[in-house]
């Protein structure tokens, strides 16, 4: 006896599209077979998807919620973030933890678990690790060291080797936990920043190699915020002399180079160390290019690039409204667009990913001053996380990607790159019942009123964007979360998924 069959629905993963039957029992699918040809159809409930598509439940890899940004915290929380998700056909999410400088490793991803319980998602988080000296103990070894240098005292150079140790064990601390936040904690991808040094957030290159050989000794894989640091402030300072402050301006201090200057970097020090790598929010043709000479040459890198650099140009950062289009890394032109939308296509960018950060306008106007426009001052970050489906959606409506890929992009690869396959991202005997079923024939709309964030939020910046195929049910471990279009909030919470690669 099942617990569920779905029946009659044409069943759409990245190898087949065919109708098929499924059955479900204990959270797992049980059976899968063509349309009527299960061993038996006793089930408790049966599901009628005549006219539907069925995929595997979408996984979502980057998304940031309740993430304190630059001393702005975002909008959501994890009960949200999972009626937006499920709405969006998403049935697993991996956020980050919110580590600050001096943090523990294990206790941050400690705190970052409490918060997602929550969920009604299954849940999991990528380790970040952030600059691994307070600025404190910075200043005190550079303090000691011009003493010295001035002095050439013993007393002095006492005093250089007790600061320069004080460091280097709060290095050796944070790099020693790395093995344990794959092995135990069972997370095995990690985040760094290549740039926000004023933030305190960036890691030094010297610390980074070491880590990346950790990770790579330990089973792990290092992902990277690639953009170059001195780059980023070399450029706001001459555009700030230059009066060029206004939104249009940011894509241009955040140039091309300043994107590709870093990928470059980490592919260098991966293909050394032989270390796998993987890039976050890839932007630009040059990243790309270098991307996919690597790979060529076999260094072990991955990447993604996420929906708002596929829907939209710089051209969006115009005007009065360009302040709602920024995000780091920026847009950029029409010559980039195309490239990424070709990377997809031949595997060089792995997935798509909402890098979801929801910002009301009010918040990211707050810190105008007389309302100046000033790309320095306002918080970067776009929605994305329930908008993503019918953004690709959009995209295989007008021909940019098949409809077998936007399972591979959405669901199946970011559960192959996360170490969540074939648990995650697949409809196999066995796999966890995760799975989206959407009307073809309806449409799906982007406007404000057709979302679900949180009543504050004043906009939506896809409103321009509507796309055939409307998420009817999403269903995770065999229950349903969203039924006939209608969120359930009584549903069961979410697990925390364990990851291996
Ligand atoms: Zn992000």
């Amino acid at each position: 006896m099942y617990d569920l069959i779905i029946k009659n629905g044409l069943v759409i993963t990245s190898e087949y599209s065919s109708y098929m039957d499924i059955a479900i029992k204990d959270g797992k699918i049980a059976d899968i077979k063509e349309k009527g040809k299960l061993e038996n159809y006793e089930s408790k409930e049966i599901f009628d998807a005549s006219g539907k598509h069925v995929i595997p439940g979408l996984v979502e890899p980057h998304m940031h919620i309740k993430a304190p940004l630059g001393g702005v915290v975002d909008i959501m929380d994890f009960d949200t973030a999972s009626e937006c998700a499920a709405y969006g056909g998403i049935t697993s999410y991996i956020d980050f933890t919110s580590t600050l400088p001096g943090d523990s490793l294990p206790d941050a991803v400690e705190y970052r678990k409490k918060e997602m319980e929550i969920s009604t998602l299954d849940y999991a988080c990528h380790c970040k690790v952030v600059n691994l000296v307070s600025s404190e103990l910075a200043a005190q070894a550079a303090i000691a060291e011009v003493r010295y240098k001035a002095s050439g005292s013993e007393e002095d150079k006492k005093k250089l080797e007790e600061a320069e140790k004080k460091v280097n064990d709060a290095v050796q601390a944070r790099l020693s936990e790395i093995p344990g936040i794959i092995k135990e904690k069972k997370i095995p991808t990690f985040k760094f920043f290549m740039t926000y040094r004023k933030a305190n957030v960036m890691i030094d290159d010297t610390y980074l190699l070491q880590a990346m050989e950790i990770a790579r000794d330990n089973g792990g894989r290092c992902g990277f915020h690639a953009e170059n640091n001195a780059i980023a402030e070399f450029n706001e300072a001459k555009f700030a002399e230059e009066g060029k402050l206004d939104w249009e301006y940011f894509p241009e201090c955040k140039g091309n180079i300043c994107e590709a200057e870093a990928v470059n970097r980490v592919i260098s020090y991966a293909e050394m160390l032989k270390a796998p790598i993987y890039f976050f929010h890839i932007t630009t043709k040059e990243s790309v290019d270098l991307i996919r000479a690597a790979q060529k040459r076999g260094v072990d890198v991955i990447a993604e690039t996420c929906s708002h650099y596929l829907m939209f140009t710089k051209d969006k950062n115009k005007g009065n409204d360009g302040i709602l289009y920024l995000m780091s890394p920026p847009l950029r032109t029409r010559k980039d667009q195309d490239a990424l939308w070709e990377a997809l296509k031949d595997g060089t960018l792995s997935l798509v990913s909402s890098d979801n950060c929801t910002f009301t306008r009010k918040q990211k106007e707050a810190p105008l001053v007389n309302g100046v426009h000033d790309f320095r001052k306002p918080i970067s970050g776009v929605s994305g996380i329930e908008e993503r489906f019918t953004l690709m959606r959009w995209a295989v409506e007008n021909g940019k990607i098949p409809e077998n890929e936007f399972v591979k992009l959405l669901s199946e690869n970011p559960a192959k790159v996360f170490g969540l396959y074939p648990k995650k991202g697949a409809l196999l005997p066995g796999s966890d019942a995760d799975i989206t079923i959407y009307d073809p024939e309806k449409t799906s709309y982007l406007k404000k009123e057709d979302l679900h964030y949180p009543e504050e939020l004043e906009y939506s910046i896809y409103e321009e964007f509507s796309a055939k195929g409307k998420v009817e049910d999403t269903i995770r471990r065999g229950e349903f979360l969203v039924r006939d279009g209608i969120y359930n909030r009584n549903s069961s919470k979410g697990r925390f998924m364990e990851r291996t690669l």
